[in-house]
């Protein structure tokens, strides 16, 4: 019945036929009522406002002016000819220009008669006007009409064919005024009143032609609403079925390694907020589910302690585990603090990266085999075929936005049996974001850094105070600490950025000479070992100036560094400057970042460079960061399934995107397959659009 309805194909609709409908189809993307009605204006015309002439000082906004015409007249000639009206109201006049049209315009004006104008104002010379405005002879006396007129997206084509954004109001307004008792309830009474939602059908008039402002905030609410609670009902329930299915080893034991580690090697008491973390991943992993988790904490916030003790859990139930990074500087940077730690504990393990020797790597890869090995670090490298172990317990993946969708499935595939997954992040995304974006990830956060951490100041300086950053440089290397300077390199293959990068460490050098300075540079058309070379001599304070580039935007640990300078810090993405920053601040010293820009800055660049001044705190920057670039580009391409929203803003409405989702998660615990008469329209709007959209909730 009402299905068929909604499925009717636009052709048929009054005003429409064929040849209207290709273009519909072609220009619009719609081909059915459904999703015409699912066209949604992208905002409305306020008509109920009247708008007094002498206050017009924008071309910005369209204005709806009630006056008298006290003059009309033409000018010019040919092609330059045009009609022109003196509007005038008890404020002012303007005047009103009609260059085509004259004809049929200039009959329906009289001087003298009261008129409802509407239109844009153009600015000319001084003065505004406006340009072939809408216009309405008025009573006297008689009301303005109240009311929001929708404007619709067009294109070019199917404006040109009459369909601009009035058009497909006047079809949208043929569709809408059918609908009665077409339109079929989607949620449940239940829900409709917990939410004190309006109906579905009430929802698609007030949507395209809505009565007044408040009917149009409640249809714009349910609709969202409506659109976040099937999005989160299909991803938990997808969560769900996954565990069911995947039942995952279980680590019931805390044992010897774990103990031996806590008790005697662990240097410092974990935070509140890492033992919570740890918690949830030792319950994840001793109840028999398969874990699946993304553990998001700032930069310096000790998630590299976490996962060595799920390694631990895993070793001490007979299990391996695996650690991958994203650079083979990070990579080996983890397996030397573990190694350190694990020294005396009788746990072993290995680095592999891309410039293993083949002699380390055929010893490694026996190892694994004949579980000699418990824990093995790396980058990409670990995901060769060649890399097989013997019993694959745990993987945790390091700054696992670096890594695509694949790879982290490829870890899947070492076992017969999948190991436990851990993630971790260091850019966090708001959490009801990540819930949507992650559907099937549990979710812990490091929401605390550890004790006696000093905030790090940011300071925003342009080229004309480089001989005071020099200064500055000069002082905190005499009191002994280390610097970075930070050069961008946005392709690595880029001569200029190189150039840019070489220029730098020259004028440094010249600046800070042997033999009282010593300077290190890394970037990426280094050989591997060079690299490692460079790194180590400043790790060990060989080195005072690191001059490199983002290579080093990742996990580095010198906890002696105490200044990072940023240069060309526009170029930057937010999340980059906080991770890059993140890289001072690590030890007990006062810490600085200086963002060197020039002083021309594009306005998005200006609000990332004063989010950095202003804060320190990662959640926050991520939040600003998403606002500027939105949620697709940060999260990439292979999510947009879910960010795929008609109405909804996942960044803007996430208080309703998590009440949608409490309500979703409520629902699936009183009634987990929708089975109850009361959720009968539920499971069947559900779906519907698992029905339309395949691949919906395919994601990560
Ligand atoms: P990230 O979360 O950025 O990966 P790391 O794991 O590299 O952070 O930890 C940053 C620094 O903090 C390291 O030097 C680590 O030894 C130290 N650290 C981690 N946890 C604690 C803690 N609970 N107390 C003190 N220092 C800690
Ligand atoms: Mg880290």
């Amino acid at each position: 019945m009402s299905h068929a309805f909604l499925s009717t194909s636009i052709e048929y609709l009054k005003g429409v036929g064929p040849k209207r409908a290709e273009i519909i189809k072609k220009e619009l993307g719609i081909y059915t009522y459904e999703q015409l009605l699912s066209y949604y204006p992208f905002r409305y015309i306020d008509r109920s406002k009247v708008h007094q002439i002498k206050n017009i000082n924008s071309t910005e906004i369209h204005v709806q002016l009630k006056g008298k015409i006290t003059r009309i007249s033409e000018a010019g000639e040919k092609r330059g000819k045009r009609l022109i009206a003196q509007l005038q109201d008890d404020t002012g006049s303007i005047e009103l220009v009609w260059f085509k049209g004259i004809k049929w315009v200039k009959p329906k004006l009289s001087v003298g008669k009261e008129y409802t104008i509407f239109g844009k104002p153009s600015q000319f010379s001084n003065s505004y006007n406006l340009v072939h405005p809408e216009f309405e002879e008025r009573q006297i006396n008689q009301p303005i009409q109240a009311s929001l007129q929708p404007v619709y997206s067009s294109t070019e084509k199917a404006n040109s064919s009459g369909l601009n954004s009035k058009g497909i109001a006047k079809i949208t307004k043929a569709l809408v005024l059918q609908l009665a008792g077409h339109i079929p309830e989607t949620l449940s009474r239940r829900i409709m009143n917990e939410m004190k939602l309006i109906s579905k059908e009430k929802v698609l008039r007030e949507i395209h032609f809505p009565t007044n402002a408040e009917n149009l905030k409640k249809a714009i609410y349910r609709l969202k609403f409506e659109e976040f609670f099937f999005l989160q009902l299909r991803l938990l329930k997808q969560k769900v079925v996954q565990e069911q299915k995947l039942k995952g080893f279980v680590f019931e034991t805390i044992g010897e390694s774990f103990n031996t580690f806590y008790n005697t090697k662990l240097p410092f008491e974990l935070t509140n907020a890492q033992k919570r973390v740890v918690k949830e991943i030792r319950h994840d992993m001793g109840t028999g589910k398969h874990m699946n988790r993304l553990l998001q904490g700032d930069v310096g916030s000790g998630k590299t302690l976490v996962g060595l003790l799920s390694m631990l859990i895993a070793k001490d139930n007979g299990f391996q585990s695996l650690l991958m990074a994203p650079t083979e500087i990070l990579a080996t940077q983890h397996y030397a603090t573990i190694h350190n730690y694990l020294e005396g504990t009788g746990v072993t393990c290995a680095l592999l990266t891309g410039s293993s020797k083949t002699s380390e790597r055929k010893v490694i890869h026996e190892q694994l085999l004949n579980g000699k090995l418990d824990i093995l670090i790396g980058t990409h490298a670990l995901l060769e075929d060649i890399v097989q172990f013997k019993n694959l317990g745990l993987s945790i993946i390091d700054e696992q936005h670096r890594f695509g969708v694949k790879q982290r499935s490829k870890l899947w595939k070492k076992n017969s049996i999948p190991p436990h997954v851990l993630v971790m992040t260091a850019t966090p995304i708001p959490r009801t974001l990540a819930m949507t974006v992650y559907g099937d990830l549990d979710i812990s956060v490091i929401d605390e850094l550890p004790p006696g951490r000093k905030e790090i100041t940011t300071l925003h300086k342009f080229d004309k105070d480089r001989l005071y950053v020099f200064k500055f440089m000069e002082k905190q290397i005499a009191e002994g600490r280390q610097v970075y300077v930070v050069y961008p390199l946005i392709d690595e293959s880029e001569h200029l950025d190189f150039k840019d990068l070489m220029d730098g460490y020259e004028s440094m050098a010249r600046r800070f000479p042997l033999p009282t300075y010593r300077l290190s540079i890394v970037h990426g058309k280094m050989k591997a070992a060079d690299k490692e070379y460079e790194m180590q001599q400043f790790a060990k304070g060989h080195t005072q100036i690191m001059v490199a580039t983002t290579v080093i935007e990742v996990g580095v640990n010198v906890p002696n560094a105490t200044v990072m300078i940023i240069e060309s810090a526009n170029k930057f993405g937010l999340s980059q400057l906080h991770q890059l920053r993140g890289r001072v601040g690590r030890g007990s010293d006062k810490s600085y970042c200086i963002l060197m820009t020039d002083y021309k800055l594009s306005e998005t660049a200006r609000t990332r460079i004063e989010t950095m001044v202003r804060t320190n705190d990662g959640f926050e920057i991520a939040e600003e960061d998403l606002k500027l670039r939105g949620p697709g580009d940060i999260l990439g391409t292979q999510q947009s399934g879910v960010l795929d929203l008609k109405i909804g803003d996942l960044i803007k409405d996430n208080k309703l995107v998590a009440t949608a989702r409490n309500l979703a998660g409520e629902l699936l615990k009183l009634d987990p397959s929708l089975e109850l008469q009361e959720n009968y329209l539920i499971r069947q709007q559900l779906a519907e659009l698992i029905r339309r959209k395949p691949n919906w909730g395919r994601i990560s």
